[in-house]
């Protein structure tokens, strides 16, 4: 082995850079292949004639300084120059009689708003509003892989605060929940709270989020989605790592049951003391290693065990129309229902970003929508690349005769219409069937994720390791970034030598 063991990375999203940056902080000499031109993978944003899209972080989580998790980010050292918006209210849900379900940040006055609208459901509200307090308790430490039997005892000390409000909520969906409700909105609004939530999207994950929301733990940072992995990239290039662009890898190449390099799309071959695939985790089981390292398990994982996220269309409108005064994400029903591709939808979900001067020239605004998509579909029109197009425009066409509806004047006020499919997440992330971030979770699946989880090596491969979104189910940036610690912290036990978060100072 070289001094310097030799990490080849696949993947320059934020677990892939997140990984690198742990690499070259314990001494190891890291190189990216990245597929796309750009860091980021799914946590991305673009530019369309003076307005920006974003196709991913609405909040970020970990935020607050004096919490446990927040070392993470001090690690990284990528959340220095960034501003947070914090929000007041998170979303809007209207009930099809026209009320408002106002989700509110702070658990005061969101209790006072379900009092208000549904003062006969008040037992069930303080219920749920005690669960919401109850998970404010929730700080746990940035490093949950123990090493040891005293890092297992560590950890286990600083769980307890939480292992109450777990033990409480943990069989308990957020559909059942909101069906205890008797007041109509509550019960048809609060399953809406998470878009694209499986029916049994487990109930804590809604209480721990609207905890982090009142403790302004969790918030959009300014800028949107892709400065995060640009402030990832440049750190870790100032320490010293490399990476390539436009690199698709093609394969992992093994030799005697271990990994030592990989082939990139244009017949280059590099090797590596230790590969590390921090893309795409059905691609690179089945095709990276042409699916010879598996087991039952695995299979069965891949096969239908978990769940992917949901596939989806993102529709992106700049329009000349203020909408600072509106809720931040409005969840509304349609008159009537509508086709968009081939799947019927009842309601629309419109997020904009006013809070963020640099998503939209002033008094303009960039709307997105998150809306459910059948990726076979997507990826049959694909193969008609004029009829795909044709489909797009009529996705956004609805999508704005919808709106205009709602909002009159906003179709005179379109400036940019942005239309994404599954197929192009598919294309320049490589996510399974286009998924939006990585496994479900469910209510069913809880044990498993919260235990041991996805396997982070392959049977009967050594020299290999996963992280991201595949192997962190959650589905979220600090996950992905604390999956590249995770990661580099087990190949530096593999190899015995020690591993040294390096905190940068503020
Ligand atoms: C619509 C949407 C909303 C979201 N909302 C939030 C949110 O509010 N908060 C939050 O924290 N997270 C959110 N997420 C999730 C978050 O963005 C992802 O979980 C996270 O970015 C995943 O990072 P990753 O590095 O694990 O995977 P990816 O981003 O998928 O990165 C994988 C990388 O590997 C590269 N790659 C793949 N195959 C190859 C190959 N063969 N060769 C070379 N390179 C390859 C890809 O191009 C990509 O860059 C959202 C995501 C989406 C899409």
């Amino acid at each position: 082995m070289h001094k310097k063991p030799k990490l080849l990375i696949i993947g320059a999203g934020v677990a892939g850079l997140s990984a690198g940056i742990y690499a070259q902080m314990n001494g190891f000499d890291a190189t990216i292949y990245e597929m796309h031109r750009l860091p980021g993978g799914l946590c991305t944003s673009w530019r369309r004639r003076g307005y920006v899209f974003d196709g991913a972080v609405r909040y970020l989580t970990s935020l607050c300084p004096n919490m446990k998790s927040n070392q993470l980010w001090d690690e990284l050292g990528i959340l220095d120059d960034t501003s947070i918006h914090f929000y007041d209210e998170l979303l809007c849900i209207e009930g099809s009689d026209g009320r408002k379900l106002h989700i509110y940040t702070d658990v005061d006055r969101l209790e006072a708003h379900l009092l208000d609208l549904a003062p006969g459901d008040e037992a069930v509200i303080r219920e749920f509003t005690a669960g919401i307090r109850d998970f404010k308790r929730l700080d746990l430490p940035v490093d949950l892989t123990a090493g040891d039997i005293l890092e297992l005892a560590n950890m286990g000390r600083e769980m307890v605060p939480v292992l109450l409000p777990t033990l409480r909520w943990y069989g308990s969906t957020l559909l059942d929940f909101a069906q205890r409700f008797k007041e109509p909105l509550l019960r048809e609004g609060l399953p809406l709270f998470f878009q694209f939530a499986p029916d049994d999207f487990p109930m804590m994950l809604c209480l721990s989020t609207l905890a982090m929301m009142n403790d302004r733990e969790a918030g959009y940072p300014l800028g949107g989605s892709l400065p995060i992995a640009k402030a990832l990239e440049a750190r870790y290039l100032s320490l010293g790592g490399t990476v390539h662009y436009r690199s698709k890898v093609r394969q992992v190449l093994v030799a005697d049951d271990r990994a030592y390099g990989l082939e990139l799309a244009d017949g280059e071959f590099v090797s590596g003391d230790i590969i590390l695939s921090a893309a795409d985790g059905h691609s690179t089981v089945y095709d990276l290693l042409g699916g010879k390292y598996t087991d039952r398990k695995l299979d069965e994982i891949y096969q239908g065990g978990m769940t992917p996220s949901k596939s989806i269309l993102q529709v992106s409108l700049g329009v000349a129309m203020d909408f600072s005064d509106q809720p931040p994400t409005i969840n509304f029903p349609l008159a009537e229902p509508v086709w968009l591709g081939n799947l019927r939808h009842e309601r629309l979900s419109v997020k904009h970003y006013c809070f963020d001067p640099s998503m939209a020239p002033q008094g303009k605004s960039a709307l997105t929508l998150w809306i459910e998509a059948d990726y076979d579909y997507w990826k049959w029109l694909r193969g008609d690349p004029q009829r795909y197009a044709r489909q797009k425009d009529e996705v956004a066409e609805i999508v704005i005769e919808q709106l205009d509806q709602r909002y009159p004047g906003l179709r005179g006020a379109v400036e940019v219409v942005d239309v994404a499919t599954p197929v192009t997440h598919e294309r320049y992330t490589g996510n399974w069937r286009g998924a939006f971030a990585g496994w479900a979770l469910t209510r069913r699946k809880m044990s498993f994720m919260m235990g041991t989880g996805m396997p982070k090596t392959l049977p009967g491969l050594a020299g290999f390791y996963m992280n991201g979104q595949w192997v962190e189910p959650g589905g979220n940036v600090e996950l992905s970034c604390g999956s590249g610690r995770d990661v580099i912290k087990d190949i530096c036990k593999d190899l015995g030598i020690p591993f040294v978060p390096d905190i940068v100072e503020r």
